[in-house]
């Protein structure tokens, strides 16, 4: 017959095994893809969003930056690369901002700095209510509308 003692002691738990927790860190970007032109809103929303498990990526899952807005251009029917490049010679500020004519309430800017390609090139979108400025250089571009171009004027 066991006594007290003995069996208390075997009421314990063996030795508890230690578990290393794991601290598994989120790399998962906080950003949303654009799928549309209109969610455009920064670089990181030009990130393909990958491949589905288990497929093949298809260019607009895979693009990435300016081949992604392009593709995303051509869903919409907008060309972005048959425009001038931008005055480049200074910067932009608030007071007196790069301007730039548009037939949309809105336009993407590449912007490289001043002078062109003094840093990585940020997409920017101002729109007419709200001039833009670059997150590396700080230059300010704001948009002129020209009005709507008719092609049909018969
Ligand atoms: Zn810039």
């Amino acid at each position: 017959m066991l006594s007290l003692r003995q069996s208390l002691r075997f009421a314990v738990p063996a030795t508890r095994a230690f578990a290393t927790s794991r601290v598994v860190l989120q790399s998962k970007p906080a950003h949303k893809t654009a799928t549309t032109l209109a969610e455009v809103d920064s670089n990181e929303s030009l990130i393909g969003p990958g491949a589905k498990e288990g497929t093949v990526p298809t260019d607009l899952e895979q693009a990435t930056g300016l081949e992604r807005l392009e593709l995303l251009g051509k869903l919409e029917g907008v060309e972005f690369f048959d425009t001038k490049p931008l005055d480049s010679s200074r910067k932009g500020t608030m007071a007196d901002p790069i301007v730039l004519d548009s037939y949309e309430d809105y336009r993407y800017v590449g912007c490289t700095g001043s002078p062109a390609d003094s840093h990585t090139i940020m997409w920017l979108k101002p729109t007419v209510k709200q001039p833009a400025r670059c997150w590396e250089c700080g230059s300010v571009y704001k948009i002129n509308p020209v009005g709507v171009p008719h092609s049909h004027d018969h």
